[in-house]
């Protein structure tokens, strides 16, 4: 559901209704899902990821994504250096490295598997994640307003451990666990390459654990097909004069276990940083159950009385901090492209 109303500019984005009980994909084995059976140690090679280098803080940050999760009891237990440069299964424990294209199997990276047999219920016994050397990545958090140009090392890693934890591809919903395309959450680069919440609900439902979460963020990106997602808004300019309108818009996920009901604000800025100072030009609630990714695209007015010139827009969540979250630096945005205001 999703509706809004121009004269009041009041929006209201949200569903009642619950998502699909098993939008996320994994193995099975009678009766259970396959996971592991206790937290692992996982083994970095430092040749791949120097302490000189950006790519160490990302694939630590990567790890931070699936430990932090409150109400999952899977973690990342002991991360460890390993000298040993041969990678392969059955040779020892949970290898971490980059590999060639030829070894990566020409993806972005690979993670490979082993389990126990299938009986009354499967363990997994080894899992080595390996990325590809050839691919030219973006290191570090990358820009919520725009699509990737070089693949996300961040978002990669957080892909691929998800595959470790056992979660397997999800086409059809707003996922990291989709097989080609990514997308990024708003806020700073605390949170940005994050699961999404159909991601978490797959993690929460595999090591299911009675802590809860509440944590909400905000997007500039929406699903558009199977395996592909783009950005809501266009990055061009549009001219509008002062009175006029414009298109806006963006979506809303929930990647918490509890229901949510946000207030939200659009603001129109002088510059990319999103902040209650910046003028108040709509507002509305966004709302809905743990797993909601919904979207909507709208027009806005420019005030009357605003100068003219070169505006960001931007939406802060819950502007108020009337909601107590695991995670509070993830509720802003400037959406992509600027409104030029014309006398
Ligand atoms: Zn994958």
């Amino acid at each position: 559901m999703k509706f809004w109303n121009l004269r009041s500019i009041f929006l209201v984005l949200g569903t009642f209704v619950g998502v699909p009980a098993h939008a996320f994909q994994f193995d099975e084995c009678w009766p259970d899902p396959v996971t592991w059976d206790n937290d692992v140690t996982v083994k970095l090679s430092p040749v791949s990821f120097p302490t000189t280098h950006p790519i160490r803080n990302d694939i630590f940050t990567s790890f931070g994504r699936w430990n932090d999760m409150r109400g999952m009891h899977f973690e990342f237990e002991n991360i460890i250096n390993d000298n040993d440069t041969t990678m392969g299964l059955g040779s020892d424990g949970n290898e971490v490295g980059l590999v060639s294209n030829a070894a990566a199997g020409g993806a972005l990276a690979v993670t490979q598997m082993r389990f126990d047999i299938c009986f009354f219920g499967q363990d997994i016994e080894e899992a080595d994640m390996r990325f590809n050397n050839s691919v030219t990545w973006e290191f570090g958090d990358h820009d919520p307003r725009t699509v990737e140009g070089n693949a996300s090392f961040r978002f990669t890693a957080v892909h691929e451990m998800g595959h470790f934890l056992g979660l397997n591809h999800e086409p059809n919903q707003m996922a990291v666990m989709t097989n080609t395309a990514s997308a990024f959450h708003g806020g700073n680069a605390a949170f940005r390459s994050a699961p999404f919440g159909d991601d978490a609900r797959g993690a929460r439902t595999l090591y299911s654990h009675s802590n809860s979460e509440t944590d909400f963020s905000i997007t500039n990106f929406r699903r558009t097909g199977s395996d592909a997602t783009a950005l809501i808004l266009g990055s061009g300019t549009q001219n509008t004069p002062r009175g006029g309108t414009f298109n806006s818009g963006f979506a809303f996920v929930n990647q918490g276990k509890t229901f949510v009901d946000a207030n939200f604000v659009i603001v129109m800025s002088t510059n990319s940083i999103i902040s209650m100072s910046d003028r108040v030009i709509a507002s509305g609630r966004a709302f809905g159950p743990a797993g909601t990714f919904v979207f909507a695209t709208f027009p806005l007015r420019v005030p009357n009385d605003l100068a003219p010139g070169n505006y960001f827009v931007g939406g802060i969540l819950d502007p108020n901090n009337n909601i107590a979250e695991a995670r509070e630096a993830n509720n802003r945005v400037a959406f992509p492209g600027r409104v030029n205001v014309t006398p």
